[in-house]
């Protein structure tokens, strides 16, 4: 019986696909004019499913479904509704639609909390630069300065939420002030982990921490014909050198990811040795502890280095974002819940950030992840399978039938 309904998320996923800014292609930022659609489409799909539906000043479509008696807790399922430009159907969409499924299956039948379904307007950061409007406006974290923010076309995100129809000034209605028992997403794994171990479902253990820093090698720049080798201050010799560090470091390192994904020669010719080098460092672990360890040994590296080739180097910290558990006492009514679908119990981080980490300084919150094909995400070629689909529906009903229970 799950699978018909899994077909219909499938379905209802890349229909939603089609409401883009770009022709034949799949983009849609923050309040652009096709996310109006996907309210429509998804906002009478609610309704249809028993919810009453509204769109808060921050664009999140949200379907809340009642309790089996008023006054209850809440609990919270969702995701986000915007999407990276040329996308694939299923990032973010997917915890949407399967969340409106899994009340569309519970209908009539009423819990002791009550249900709220949140399709977040805005989580890539793709328009203004910085990701998570939309769960930050249910965290009450949107001050002036962040609404003040522009895109490239210099309409800020006030003036963005008003050329959308809604009213920026009462954004704050949009704040979570009832209680709430939790907040569970529902996401493709965008990775290739599940689908290398053959495992349908993984229950995330916690969201990495990242450190991203600017790593500036400076030696001195002189004719790359007339300059001998053994007395050059070559910058970029000296960052290469770093950079096969840091990729051994993370290779030795269970649990650790480090990239360095920006590289910037100064002067920048062919026929120069270069006086600067500029990285970009980005450094990934579930435990805040390892991710700073690894930051200080690639730097003490990079300062051995440097000195040995009569360079000088300089680290910048641009971000540090601890690292965020999910909550045990939902995580453990999950993992009963994926095993009575008869499936393995795979813990998992998540490597990429997700509205659940905002949503973690405010509720208890879990993740599901569903394996991605191949691993591929922000690509067309996003996929998901549908027998993977409707074990997730079996899950969050099993979930769901838990909590009522504890709660009971
Ligand atoms: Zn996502």
């Amino acid at each position: 019986m799950l699978a018909r309904h899994a077909q219909e998320v499938i379905d209802g996923c890349r229909l939603l696909a089609g409401f883009s800014e770009e022709p034949g292609r799949t983009t849609r930022t923050f309040l652009s004019p096709p996310m109006r659609d996907v309210h429509t489409y998804l906002g009478s799909w609610m309704k249809r499913s028993g919810m009453s539906v509204q769109v808060d000043n921050a664009g999140n479509l949200r379907g809340v479904y009642p309790a089996s008696s008023p006054g209850g807790p809440r609990l919270f399922i969702g995701s986000h509704l915007d999407t990276v430009s040329d996308a694939g159907a299923f990032d973010g969409v997917l915890g949407v639609v399967l969340a409106v499924a899994l009340v569309a299956l519970l209908q009539p039948r009423r819990l002791p909390f009550s249900i709220e379904v949140v399709g977040f307007s805005e989580e890539e950061g793709v328009r203004f630069g910085v990701p998570f409007i939309g769960s930050r406006a249910l965290t009450g974290a949107l001050d002036d300065d962040f609404l003040g923010r522009v895109d490239a076309s210099g309409r800020s995100i006030t003036d963005a939420i008003r050329d959308f129809g809604l009213d920026p000034s009462c954004i704050l209605n949009a704040r979570i002030d009832d209680e709430a028992l939790g907040y569970l997403e529902f996401h493709i794994e965008q990775g290739p982990v599940l689908d290398g171990l053959a495992v349908p479902l993984g229950i995330v253990d916690a969201i990495v921490g990242l450190s991203r820093l600017a790593v500036s090698f400076t030696g001195s720049a002189n004719h790359a014909g007339t300059m001998p080798m053994h007395a050059r201050r070559d910058a970029v010799a000296g960052a290469a050198e770093w950079i096969g560090a840091v990729e051994a470091l993370a290779r030795r390192t269970p649990g650790l990811v480090a990239t360095v994904g920006r590289l910037r020669a100064r002067p920048g010719a062919a026929n120069v040795v270069a006086g600067v080098c500029e990285a970009s460092l980005d450094v990934r672990h579930a435990s805040d502890h390892a991710r700073a360890t690894a930051v200080e040994t690639l730097r003490l590296t990079a300062q051995q280095i440097a000195a040995r080739r009569e360079l000088s180097v300089r680290f910048d910290t641009q971000l540090d974002q601890p690292s965020v558990a999910m909550s045990a006492a939902l995580v453990a009514p999950l993992e009963r819940a994926v095993a009575a679908q008869g499936l393995p119990i795979h813990r998992i981080d998540s490597g990429a950030g997700h509205d659940a980490m905002i949503l973690a300084g405010r509720m208890p919150v879990a993740m599901l992840f569903l394996r991605s094909p191949g691993g591929i995400s922000h690509h067309p070629d996003e996929a998901v399978i549908e027998g993977d689909v409707a074990a997730a529906l079996g899950a969050g009903l099993a979930f769901l039938d838990d909590l009522a229970g504890i709660r009971a």
